[in-house]
């Protein structure tokens, strides 16, 4: 099967599971959407009100803070998975309970991770960050990258955070800033040459031994 097809499949399964209590008070549940070939995915929290409306993740306040946070590094939602830790939200916006993470990780993102296969994951927030480190505080790694089962892991503040908090907001700003520079470095790791598989020698201007992020 397809990759786009797999993910159509994991979406079907999303949208009547009852596997955890959260099924109960979901108008819709909120499976993720972007490109089956996405470099980078990003990982919220869970559906809030405007999500669990319409089955689609970020389309809120916070949503339209994370569009000008891709804008301004000349990305749009379109070019990037976006999925959250739980797909059903929490009654009254509440933190998900360790229980549902598990379910629903178990049987939903770490499929998705495996069928996309980022190269990049940001977290967003600290239920996502939580699923790759333990006893870290938010305040000292946001923004440092990790390599964790051959993905650059970057944890960083969730939007809804960020948004109303103008210190926080610069902060993921910035954060947000060093995403293109470290795609690219990892890219360049996987194909230290700059040979493009299509097309031939490409311009290697972009010289490996550049390759100081990490
Ligand atoms: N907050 C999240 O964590 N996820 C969404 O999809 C929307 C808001
Ligand atoms: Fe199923 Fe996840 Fe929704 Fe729970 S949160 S009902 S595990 S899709």
């Amino acid at each position: 099967m397809e990759p786009e097809n797999i993910l159509d499949e994991i979406a079907k399964e999303v949208s009547v599971c009852v596997k955890c209590k959260l099924h109960h008070s979901r108008k819709k549940a909120v499976p993720g959407e972007g490109p089956s070939d996405s470099e980078i995915m990003f990982i919220g929290e869970a559906p809030g009100f405007h999500e669990n409306e319409q089955g689609r993740p970020f389309v809120g306040a916070a949503g339209k803070f994370l569009d000008s946070l891709l804008e301004n590094i000349g990305m749009s939602k379109k070019d990037v998975y976006i999925t959250n830790v739980v797909k059903c939200r929490p009654p009254g916006n509440r933190d998900p309970e360790q229980e549902e993470i598990d379910t629903c990780t178990s049987n939903y993102l770490e499929r998705q991770i495996e069928i996309i296969n980022p190269k990049v994951i940001v977290t967003l927030g600290r239920f996502s960050m939580g699923l790759y480190m333990s006893d870290v505080k938010i305040s000292n790694v946001h923004g440092q990258a990790r390599w964790i089962n051959d993905r650059l892991v970057i944890p960083m503040y969730h939007p809804a955070a960020a948004l109303h908090q103008p210190k926080l907001k610069e902060v993921i700003q910035k954060d947000f800033d060093t995403l293109p520079e470290l795609v690219k470095q990892v890219k360049l790791r996987d194909n230290p040459q700059g040979n493009d598989p299509v097309n031939g020698d490409q311009d290697t201007s972009d010289n490996p031994s550049q390759l100081s992020l990490f």
